[in-house]
């Protein structure tokens, strides 16, 4: 088998880098045209690192969706910065994404960006809610980067996203794909299938709820002959009195939970789904080892 490679065929790496809910996953989701990475109005929704490949007959680009980047305080955060700086190591550009209304703690994101050799395209986003002085203002805060390109965008409205990916492109390398180029994602179904379920946890509970939860898959298989997925999944929270927040009054949390998250799994895979959910308590596992490994961190 040979593939055809166009002449001028680009391709490359680029890491998605910014604080905290500056929207990295909204632009990636835009720029894939689906919903890939999870996104809710709560800050440090994205954990892990998700590949997203966006592919045209004259260039693939492999973009990484990182956790924001924050001051470690426990294992999981620890977790979560090794997993925006690995994508830095094998990016071909950087997209340092910002917004006009975040501005205090940056030392973190500055020290990351001190240790990149690939050029850093910035990316001021939210343009639709935010005046000129305000974007002009953001450019200014980050010059002394010397970034290659400066491209204003709204994830949120798909506007500027024409312009980002041509000045990505001038940056990356004449390559042929890593990729098939009917390839969307590096993550087997069953990850997003959890992602759905902890967004839904995300929109449904409040205060520390959303973050000392985690899930996991159990079970995942098609019935037989009904065409409709079978998925048991365990919501794990770090003490019991969570979990009995998360089940809510004669379980109506959990059923709600339940409810939106079986409509967003069942139009991600396309069939029907029976979903059951268990909530557990994993005494606090934010700091331990073997629970973050299981619920599939490095660690
Ligand atoms: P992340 O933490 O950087 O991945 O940020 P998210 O993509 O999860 O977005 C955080 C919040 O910002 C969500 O409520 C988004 O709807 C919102 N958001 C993202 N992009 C835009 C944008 O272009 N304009 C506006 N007004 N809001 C946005
Ligand atoms: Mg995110």
């Amino acid at each position: 088998m040979s593939i055809e490679v166009p002449p001028g065929h680009r391709a490359g790496f680029v890491a998605l880098l910014g604080k905290p809910n500056v929207g990295k996953s909204t632009l990636l989701n835009a720029l894939l045209g689906t919903r890939l990475a999870i996104v809710t109005p709560k800050a440090q929704t994205t954990r892990h690192r998700i590949l997203g490949v966006l592919s045209q007959p004259d260039y693939q680009i492999v973009f990484s969706d990182t956790p924001g980047v924050i001051r470690p305080q426990y294992g999981l955060h620890h977790s979560m910065m090794k997993a925006a700086g690995s994508s830095l190591q094998d990016a071909d550009a950087v997209l340092l994404l910002v917004a006009p209304e975040e501005t205090h703690d940056e030392e973190p994101l500055r020290q990351l960006l001190g240790t990149v050799q690939a050029p850093i395209v910035l990316v001021v986003n939210k343009a639709d809610a935010y005046s000129q002085a305000q974007i002009l203002q953001r450019v200014a805060d980050w010059q002394a980067l010397q970034p290659a390109r400066v491209v204003v965008v709204s994830a949120l409205q798909h506007t500027g996203l024409d312009h980002l990916l041509a000045a990505l492109l001038e940056l990356l390398p004449l390559a042929p794909p890593y990729y098939d180029k009917d390839t969307l994602t590096d993550r087997p179904e069953r990850f997003f299938v959890a992602e759905i379920i902890r967004e839904q946890v995300f929109l449904h509970t409040q205060k520390e709820i959303p973050y000392s939860s985690e899930v996991s898959i159990l079970f995942f298989r098609d019935d037989d002959g009904t065409g409709r997925a079978h998925i048991e999944a365990e919501i794990h929270v770090e003490r019991q009195s969570q979990k009995g927040i998360v089940i809510g009054k004669q379980g109506q949390m959990i059923r709600q939970i339940g409810t939106d998250a079986r409509q967003e799994i069942q139009s991600l895979l396309g069939r029907p789904v029976r979903l059951e959910l268990y909530v557990r308590v994993a005494e606090d596992w934010k700091n331990k080892t073997g629970y973050l490994r299981r619920f599939g961190y490095d660690t």
